[in-house]
């Protein structure tokens, strides 16, 4: 059975500033505005992947035009290479990587949880590991993640959580979770950039009595908005979209809700239909490298199939990006086919347009209380059979 709301759901927060408005609802789905350090952005949002500080080929002034408004940077890598010290003295990682809006980064303890084979040990105050670039011994605590995402001057920044496997036993649910809320004590007291929100993060897996009982130790302890973390990992869908429903009721109301890891289309609608407002993934940009274009057409079209060696059509009539304003199918599929750099480019200019778009037409159909037909009228389209096979 999933939990009742907590009764006292919505307090903490006191002394942050209010930087979220909702202006629309529509059953739990929601529309607002999150104001930052580097303006506003509009949610429902998708959050384009910037790993490495870029998306991968894609020049910030295009991510502009294809309608991102707030990008994700991945503390764990910048940590390492160049150093978010180096970040720090160049102006910070706005300055640093040409891109002037919002930025969220996450706090480095994802990659750290999984890339399992690199923890030498957890303790109360952090996570010892090896790091993939050079193997030596680094170090992990609330205190680091925050100081890094100061040097990376974020205008959001996670909180250091624990994220256990799929697979994981209850009791160790139940200690990721404990050591998340620990750690999210330490963090909500240590030092951030000028302005920057932080945000919580639950775990809990799909427990319902972990996952509860860590929205509530987040939620009292009063962040700028929460995360659910430890989803999107392994378990299947209809649990994480059932976790996903209830744990958006117990979150407060007044707080922008982010789920860590969906990008595919199809998941997009559900969570969004379930009051999620910001989600970020690094589907649309690694579904390019491998040949593949996010279509209405049956959600994916494999550009490396033999059908569109002749077909001088655009990828998408209604796109409005440049690879289907400009070339066809044909000359998509031969880049692709050569592995051609521009090839990769496209599809991934393509491919975050079409999800940025999809969550456009999501918040318009909230606004307008529609949201239930576009989802439906959208995932009709996305899981019909494309007419040739791929
Ligand atoms: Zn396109």
């Amino acid at each position: 059975m999933a939990p009742q709301p907590h009764p006292e759901r919505g307090r903490g927060c006191a002394g942050f500033v209010d930087a979220f408005a909702l202006t629309a609802t529509d059953g739990a789905a929601r529309a607002g505005v999150l104001s930052t350090a580097h303006g506003e952005l509009r949610t429902p949002a998708f959050m384009p992947v910037g790993t490495k500080a870029t998306v991968k080929s894609v020049d910030p002034a295009e991510l502009r035009d294809l309608g991102a408004e707030i990008l994700l940077g991945n503390t764990y890598h910048l940590h390492f290479r160049p150093g978010t010290e180096t970040i720090a003295e160049l102006g910070g990682l706005h300055a640093f990587m040409g891109w002037d809006g919002p930025i969220l980064t996450d706090s480095g303890g994802f990659q750290v949880f999984s890339l399992r084979h690199t923890i030498l040990g957890l303790d109360d105050d952090g996570v010892t590991f090896r790091s993939v670039y050079d193997g030596d011994s680094a170090r992990l605590t609330p205190d680091l993640a925050a100081r890094a995402q100061a040097e990376l001057g974020s205008d959001i920044a996670m909180c250091l959580d624990v994220c256990a496997p799929a697979d994981a036993s209850r009791a160790e649910l139940e200690e990721a979770a404990r050591l998340t809320t620990r750690w999210a004590e330490r963090q909500r007291e240590a030092e951030r950039a000028p302005g920057q929100l932080l945000f919580g993060i639950a775990q809990g897996g799909t427990d319902p009595e972990l996952r509860s009982r860590s929205i509530e130790e987040v939620a009292a302890l009063g962040f700028d908005g929460y995360a659910l973390g430890g989803l999107a990992i392994g378990e299947s869908r209809e649990q994480m979209f059932e976790t996903t429903a209830w744990a958006t009721e117990l979150l407060p109301e007044r707080r922008p809700r982010y789920f860590m890891g969906i990008g595919d289309p199809e998941g997009i609608l559900e969570v969004i239909a379930r009051g999620i407002d910001m989600f970020d993934c690094v589907l649309p940009t690694r579904n390019a490298r491998t040949g593949t274009a996010l279509s209405w057409e049956g959600g994916r079209l494999n550009l490396r199939n033999a059908r569109f060696a002749r077909d001088p059509a655009p990828l998408d009539e209604n796109c409005a990006c440049p690879a289907c304003t400009r070339f066809s199918r044909a000359y998509l599929r031969h880049l692709v086919n050569q592995q051609e750099l521009l090839g990769h480019r496209l599809l991934t200019l393509h491919n975050l347009r079409f999800v940025l778009d999809l969550v456009a037409g999501a918040r318009t159909a909230i606004e307008r209380g529609e949201l239930q037909s576009y989802k439906d009228a959208a995932l009709a389209r996305l899981q019909a059979a494309p007419e040739v096979p791929n």
